[in-house]
């Protein structure tokens, strides 16, 4: 069904090591046409990073490539399998139900990511679904991998959407798209569970394999518990930065966990607006599972799952094996403190090492949610408390400051101690505090504007504001201001499909 075009019109050089090396691991499947597709979203920036000619890709056979109706040289399309833990529940068989990779190529860094069409119809995953992807979730998608990657935060990101010219059928018809992923691999905790689960010790020890020349080249040769542990330091480190900017990703099933330690998914992720560990945002996770402050708490738990895939592989002895793989994943609490320390330091301002330095952290946030304050802009604002004018940092309350007033003198003691200028420190702080964050009511308006009115101007001024997203600037200003009560209390994300 795909037409195949000469080399030349496009610049992927593909190198598709895991259709290549896995076999038995994805079914060889195509894109289903798309009738009229039409450019909604290129990512430039991304494409250089990629090393693609980008002045070729604004054309009506660009809008063919991202859509899959054309297929570039060198691609080899997949739909990957993989099982997962959603919510707790284990589904032995979810695999790429709406995407397809196309391939891999090694960008201008020298490094390998994938290229996945994201809605390009039904595979031999789609169970009962459509294989497809409507407009709004997948501009939703490369919103929010943007805002990610801005942060300095690892993230797979989108390259391109492409409207489909047809209509999905949710709970209304809704105009379909196809989203372009590029990572550092889509390999999932659930890949591993998907053999694990069949017994197929020899294919979860190709897919370790794999996964350490591919992700972790230092493992290489080592034993499997060490690839464990550099596993697990990676999600440490990963969910340490979510906290630190309130980010929410909303459905962290194993299937949604990749062993590279990039982000993935951003179906129904959103940042708080005032501190609360129990936020959840999500209409299907009813019981909170996934709420902000379990968030550490999860990653261990869907590492634990990770860890018995590979038990065959740790020791012979499979008491052995358990013990290791135990005491493994009981270091996470202490990598993630220590990855969670590290990053708080930096925001309050602290260089040196003091004992008490994690409660002064958590007795801030404390005070931010008694104060029901914004959490973005009362960790900006405490930079200017560092320069003696805690004024800002006030204005963000919305409750009791009881806790802020009894917690700013001690910082201020704790500070003293680092015998750096204020202007430094303010400056440091203000590195690592962002200013502006994707919030939700604006994320919410920007894809409205683009969905409903065919207006992309206010998404494009949303993704530039959100390209520097430390720096204080009057283009910023609109951006930075919280959601009034009303628009942060009817706040709810859906699932992208
Ligand atoms: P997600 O919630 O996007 O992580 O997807 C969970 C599983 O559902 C994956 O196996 C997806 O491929 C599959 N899935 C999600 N949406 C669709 C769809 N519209 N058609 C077919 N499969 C889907
Ligand atoms: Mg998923």
């Amino acid at each position: 069904m795909n037409k195949i075009i000469e080399a030349n019109s496009m610049q992927f050089k593909f190198d598709n090591s895991y259709q290549r090396e896995l076999d038995g691991f994805y079914a060889l499947c195509q894109a289903e046409a798309a009738p009229a597709p039409r450019w909604v979203k290129f990512n430039h920036a991304l494409a250089e990073e990629l090393g693609l000619r980008t002045e070729e890709i604004d054309t009506q056979e660009g809008a063919e490539i991202f859509s899959g109706n054309i297929l570039p040289p060198g691609a080899v399309p997949i739909a990957q399998v993989y099982a997962g833990h959603q919510f707790g529940n284990f589904s032995p068989r979810l695999g790429d139900g709406r995407a397809l990779l196309l391939g891999e190529v090694i960008d201008r860094m020298g490094k390998r990511r994938d290229i996945q069409l994201k809605g390009s119809g039904r595979t031999p995953f789609s169970r009962s679904g459509d294989g497809k992807a409507a407009i709004g979730p997948m501009l939703r998608e490369y919103l929010m991998g943007e805002a990610m990657y801005h942060l300095g935060i690892p993230t797979t990101r989108a390259l391109a959407v492409v409207a489909t010219g047809e209509f999905v059928y949710r709970d209304t018809p809704l105009p379909g798209a196809v989203l372009t992923r590029v990572a550092a691999s889509h390999i999932r905790i659930g890949t591993f569970e998907y053999f694990a689960s069949r017994n197929d010790i020899e294919s979860v020890r190709r897919l370790a394999d794999y996964t350490i020349r591919r992700h972790y080249p230092e493992l290489i040769g080592k034993s499997y518990i060490e690839f464990v542990l550099g596993v697990i330091a990676r999600q440490a480190e990963l969910v340490a930065r979510w906290m630190c900017v309130g980010f929410i990703h909303g459905v962290m099933n194993t299937d949604n966990m990749l062993l590279s330690g990039e982000t993935i998914d951003y179906g129904p992720c959103a940042f708080l607006e005032h501190y609360d560990p129990a936020t959840v945002f999500s209409s299907i996770d009813h019981k909170g599972r996934y709420a902000f402050g379990n968030q550490p708490t999860i990653a261990q738990w869907n590492l634990a799952r990770f860890a018995e895939t590979l038990l065959p592989l740790l020791d012979k002895d499979s008491d052995r094996a358990v013990q290791l793989a135990t005491e493994a994943i009981n270091s996470f609490s202490e990598q993630y403190e220590n990855a969670w320390l590290t990053m708080m330091r930096r925001k309050l301002g602290l260089e040196r090492i003091e004992t008490d330095d994690a409660k002064l952290a958590q007795e801030f946030m404390d005070a931010l949610q008694d104060g029901h304050a914004d959490f973005i802009l009362a960790w900006r604002n405490l930079a200017d408390a560092a320069e003696f004018n805690p004024v800002p940092l006030r204005s963000v309350f919305r409750g009791d400051m009881a806790k802020i007033d009894e917690w700013l003198p001690r910082w201020q003691s704790r500070l003293a101690l680092e015998k750096r200028a204020a202007a430094e420190i303010a400056a440091d702080m203000r590195r690592v505090n962002p200013y502006v964050i994707p919030r939700n009511h604006l994320v919410e308006q920007v894809l409205e504007a683009a969905t409903i009115n065919n207006d992309f101007a206010p998404l494009n001024q949303m993704l530039e504001v959100l390209r520097d997203p430390y720096t204080e600037r009057e283009a910023a200003r609109l951006y930075a201001e919280p959601a009034s009560s009303e628009q942060a209390a009817c706040h709810r994300t859906f699932c992208g499909t």
